[in-house]
């Protein structure tokens, strides 16, 4: 019989492990997930005309993206129309125009990008500003108004708030190995949602010629894991407790929740206490809250320009919505189009009022963005949506954000996600507990395809450990 393996969590990284160990002959594979679903941040549901995704959306990359390796080939990928005609709307009203947009986008997109980022001392907020100020105040770029030059750093931080799912962009570190993949990197699912790639990995998708790989019948659902009890002895060092009391032993685990859930239990879900490296590692990565509303109209009013529309405020307006009932809002940082869905327009939504909007009811909601898009698009006739979905990743307890990133407290406690992601291992030195999921990728963290490489690096670690032995087995038998 082989090696007993349980993954916790059925998401993109659970999916990644287990189907890989699975083909690789390690067959006795469990996974316990919390909710009644498979995919946790990748969650599609149906609305509008066909689909919309509450967490992942776009395929970020093809260069080394094992996301764009899988749905590439099948023809199920194209470029998403936000990848273009991105506008600036002011609180007045004012459309900045295209060229002028773009300029602005370009100029702090290349700042944000440098090189020099790499060996300045003080934080990524410093640096942008500090940059984007002596940028603009060159000969040639005297043109620009002072007051929107203002206004759009402002914007900017939020969108890179959003991007990197942090409060602040003073908070964020410059020391970071993450690493784009290159490519386009806006890349949607042609209105299939990113369940698509869950479908992929099972070997289920309808494109797919291969065999279905069985894993869906080897997960428990509405199990949540309370505590790991891991170093118990040589028969299953592992035992597993779940909140409604059931127990399971493992020879191994490969965890997967996020590092909210690791966050919130790291008192009370191991026993023993995991060791000091590791509860560094949970206490000082980043992991921040980024959501998504999405309304549906019965007539697309904002149809014949832009795709995205940054928000951009004048200091007068912004105090005021301060003061207002509505100054939660100044946490939404754009409205995008969806792809194949000509009459829904969503929200981002990011920082510590992302965190307190969870908490308002739907009708609060609809009434704070229909404040917002009266405000910025003046001219045009707006009636209340018809439907409201909105993601709200914070107030889930299986989930506790959106994704991680690295802070200034992650270089001051000197961590990161790999030391988050070396495994535990028993006193003969047999991995136990093993650590997968975004949050522990060093170079593609907060994102599916980093995910995704996690669980694949888990089970292939698992996969070895047992070839190996299998090999030194035959050796003994032919010697
Ligand atoms: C709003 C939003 C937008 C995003 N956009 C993109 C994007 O466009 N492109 C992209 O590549 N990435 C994007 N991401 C990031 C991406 O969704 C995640 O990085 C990825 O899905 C994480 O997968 P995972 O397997 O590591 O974790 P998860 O998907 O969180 O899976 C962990 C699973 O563990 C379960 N679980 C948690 N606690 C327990 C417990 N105690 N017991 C049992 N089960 C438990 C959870 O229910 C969940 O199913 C986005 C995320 C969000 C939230």
């Amino acid at each position: 019989m082989s090696a007993k393996i349980v993954i916790i969590g059925a998401g993109s990284a659970g999916i990644a492990a287990a189907t890989r160990l699975y083909q690789r002959g390690l067959k006795n594979v469990q996974i316990l997930e919390a909710t009644d679903r498979i995919g946790g941040r990748v969650h599609t549901v149906p609305f509008g005309e066909n689909v919309i995704d509450k967490g992942a959306q776009w395929c970020h990359g093809e260069k080394q993206n094992v996301v764009f390796e899988l749905a590439s080939p099948l023809g199920l990928l194209e470029s998403s129309i936000i990848g273009g005609n991105n506008l600036l709307i002011q609180s007045n009203g004012e459309i900045v125009n295209q060229a002028l947009s773009d300029r602005l986008m370009q100029m702090a997109g290349e700042i944000a990008e440098s090189e020099e980022l790499e060996t300045y001392g003080g934080t990524f907020g410093d640096f942008v500003t500090e940059r984007f100020m002596k940028a603009v105040n060159e000969e040639k770029n005297k043109d620009i108004d002072r007051e929107l030059v203002q206004q759009f750093l402002v914007s900017y931080h939020n969108y890179q708030k959003g991007y990197n799912a942090i409060d602040s962009w003073y908070e964020y570190s410059v020391n970071d190995d993450a690493e784009d993949c290159e490519g386009n990197q806006t890349l949607s699912w042609m209105g299939k949602g990113y369940q698509s790639v869950l479908d992929l990995l099972l070997g289920r998708h309808p494109s797919q010629n291969g065999d279905l790989i069985p894993i869906e019948e080897k997960i428990v659902f509405n199990k949540f894991v309370k505590n790991i009890h891991w170093n118990r002895g040589p028969d299953y060092p592992v035992t597993i407790y779940c909140q409604d009391g059931s127990q399971y032993d493992a020879d191994h685990v490969i965890l997967t929740m996020s590092l909210g859930v690791l966050k919130e239990n790291l008192q009370t879900m191991f026993t023993p206490q995991l060791p000091s490296i590791k509860r560094n590692a949970i206490t000082g990565i980043y992991f921040g809250t980024v959501n998504k509303i999405i309304m549906e109209f019965k007539v697309p009013f904002w149809a014949e320009v832009g795709n995205t529309f940054s928000l951009l405020w004048g200091q007068d307006e912004l105090e005021s919505l301060r003061a207002s009932k509505y100054a939660w809002t100044e946490g939404v940082s754009a409205f995008f189009k969806i792809d194949r869905q000509p009459k829904l327009l969503a929200a981002w939504m990011m920082g510590k009022e992302c965190r307190q909007a969870e908490l308002l009811s739907g009708q609060d909601i609809i009434d704070g963005l229909l404040f917002l898009l009266r405000k910025f698009f003046k001219e045009k006739q707006i009636d209340p949506p018809i439907k409201m979905i909105r993601s709200q990743w914070f107030s889930d307890r299986n989930f506790r954000g959106s994704y991680s990133s690295r802070s200034i407290k992650t270089d001051l406690l000197q961590t990161g996600c790999n030391d988050l992601a070396i495994p535990l291992t028993d006193c003969f030195g047999k991995p136990v507990l093993l650590f997968a999921g975004e949050a522990t990728n060093s170079k593609h963290y907060g994102t599916v395809h980093g995910a995704i490489e996690t669980g694949w690096r888990e089970a292939n670690r698992l996969i070895d450990l047992y070839e190996k032995q299998q090999k030194k087995v035959e050796t003994v038998q032919t010697t």
